[in-house]
């Protein structure tokens, strides 16, 4: 990240609407204006494309979004047959002993225990992770191996006990995460995984002092950790309270939660997923008092009725609008009725004068934010079904959720000042635009702290 990189300058570049040459040297913006010369500066030639601010991911998971790459991905259900024929071919590719890990799977693909596993993959250890990633199924020989008693019921939230018997088996490529990110414009990322132990933030740590993670990172980690210092590289962010739908908690003890996050001087990221999350959440809130930055990730199901609640508390929603895309077509399928025109809610909350920020939870959801622009504009699922038209926003607005601040979600969106620091998105064209076909296809270039991470230099 501190490599020296030799001062550079974008020609031509459209910046809040006008045409700017932009200078930066030493992580920092150092000039915006009309043409002057460029000696002793490296040139990138805008050609009227639009200069950003990088994009902020305000929701994902570092470490799962590497381990699902080297994951078997089985995703929706072509048939009844598909994972047993795609679960053995994979048992067939990889070297005896090694772990097959197994993503995507939900109860499209039929009953699951270990049972079904062993015989698609004799002798082998297996983990097959649940679609919503909460829970685990393991083969016999993956049980033998995690050191657990074998089960056929799944393990929810339970990957600190787990990762650490696959840890060895498993460095994440997070170089790999890194470049992808950075291809999409994306400069700074929320990890929003509530690690129980330390081992994530030092994972991630180190990733960055190899230089392999490049975007700035904000960790949250769980309650456990809520007055832990978290290791240099990384910025200490909100406290990740999970209101966990098979185990609810009860108000008193979310409060308690709540609470100790407030000493510790940090707001609280609590994940709502379900109507019932969000009331106990809303409870809580009442039992501890809100402070500036906590946030409903999420949000998923906001009925109409508690959307002044949640305006009242002054708490930004962190959603996701890439989930109308990768999974509106089941919850069209699957969710109540009742619930549907609530999911995703975006156009209402803003409405009503919530902040709402932009975030990809990924893996969970696709990794490009420019999905989840689209998305929410059109409010399309991979089908084509409209999933909740009313709550759809104009493409700037989709944009903007994902340019506030990593400490301020859903705040007013950065602007490329003077002083500020060159983290810097470079499209192909007028951002009217590309916006008009909003895709990560227009982004050419990408800076983080002046450095070059993707792109034309
Ligand atoms: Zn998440």
């Amino acid at each position: 990240m501190s490599e020296p990189h030799p001062p550079t300058t974008v020609v031509g570049a459209e910046v809040d609407g006008a045409r700017a040459d932009i200078r930066f040297e030493e992580g920092r913006i150092t000039r915006i204006g009309p043409p002057s010369s460029t000696a002793g500066t490296q040139v990138v030639r805008a050609d009227g494309g639009a200069l950003l601010p990088g994009l902020h991911d305000h929701h994902l998971h570092l470490l799962a979004l590497a381990a699902r790459d080297r994951s078997l991905d089985v995703g929706p259900a072509a048939d009844d047959a598909d994972f047993d024929r795609r679960l053995r071919a994979r048992h067939r590719e990889l070297p005896a002993g090694a772990w097959l890990r197994v993503v995507g799977y939900d109860e499209s693909h039929g009953p699951l225990g270990p049972g079904r596993i062993d015989a698609l993959a004799p002798g082998r250890p297996v983990r097959v992770q649940h679609r919503t990633g909460a829970a685990w199924m393991l083969s016999g020989a993956g049980a033998a191996a995690a050191g657990v008693e074998p089960s056929a019921d799944w393990r929810f939230r339970d990957d600190e006990h787990l990762g650490r018997a696959w840890a060895d088996d498993d460095p994440p490529d997070l170089a790999a995460v890194s470049a992808r990110l950075a291809a999409y414009g994306v400069t700074g990322v929320t990890d929003a995984t509530p690690f129980g132990g330390t081992e994530g933030f030092a994972l991630l740590a180190a990733a960055r002092a190899r230089g392999d993670l490049s975007q700035r990172i904000m960790v949250t980690g769980g309650p456990a950790l809520a007055d832990r210092p978290v290791p240099e590289g990384l910025d200490r962010g909100p406290v990740k309270v999970v209101v966990a739908d098979h185990d609810l908690p009860d108000p008193d003890r979310l409060a308690g939660w709540f609470r100790a996050a407030h000493r510790a001087g940090r707001p609280v990221a609590v994940h709502c997923v379900t109507r019932v999350a969000l009331v106990l959440a809303l409870a809580a809130w009442e039992r501890a008092g809100s402070i500036d930055g906590d946030r409903i990730e999420h949000g998923s199901v906001v009925p109409l009725e508690l959307v002044d609640a949640v305006a009242n508390l002054g708490v930004q929603v962190v959603t996701q609008p890439g989930f109308v895309l990768a999974h509106g077509d089941r919850y069209l399928r699957t969710v109540e009725a009742d619930d549907r025109p609530h999911l995703y809610r975006c156009g209402t909350l803003l409405d009503a004068g919530v902040a709402v920020a932009g975030s990809t939870d990924a893996p969970f959801g696709p990794d490009d934010p420019w999905l989840g622009i689209r998305a929410a504009t059109d409010r399309r699922t991979r089908a084509g079904a409209l999933l909740g038209p009313d709550e759809a926003v104009p493409p700037r607005t989709a944009l903007d959720s994902f340019l506030g601040p990593l400490r301020r979600p859903g705040g007013p969106p950065r602007t490329l000042e003077v002083g500020g620091p060159a983290d810097l998105c470079l499209l192909d064209g007028p951002l009217d635009r590309v916006l008009a076909d909003p895709s990560s296809r227009h982004v050419v270039a990408t800076w983080i702290g002046g450095v070059p991470v993707h792109g034309s230099t």
